[in-house]
């Protein structure tokens, strides 16, 4: 149970690292479309990388929830 492997925030199938953190291209524009289509409330423009990593967390753990 200590499998540090990550798998798809999205649907759950193991990661590629050509797509990650995701398990295709698919869903790597499904996760782009959820920021961009305005899915996701951005409350402040995100200035560096460690701010977009930080907001990336916080919609993988919404996304979690489901
Ligand atoms: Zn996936």
């Amino acid at each position: 149970m200590v499998k540090t492997k990550e798998n798809c925030p999205l649907c759950k199938k193991p990661m590629q690292k050509l797509y990650s953190p995701f398990c295709s291209q698919k869903c790597a524009d499904i996760d782009l479309n959820h920021w961009l289509g305005g899915n996701y409330r951005i409350p402040s423009e995100p200035k560096n990388e460690e701010e977009i990593n930080e907001l990336h967390n916080s919609i993988k753990e919404t996304l979690d929830q489901k």
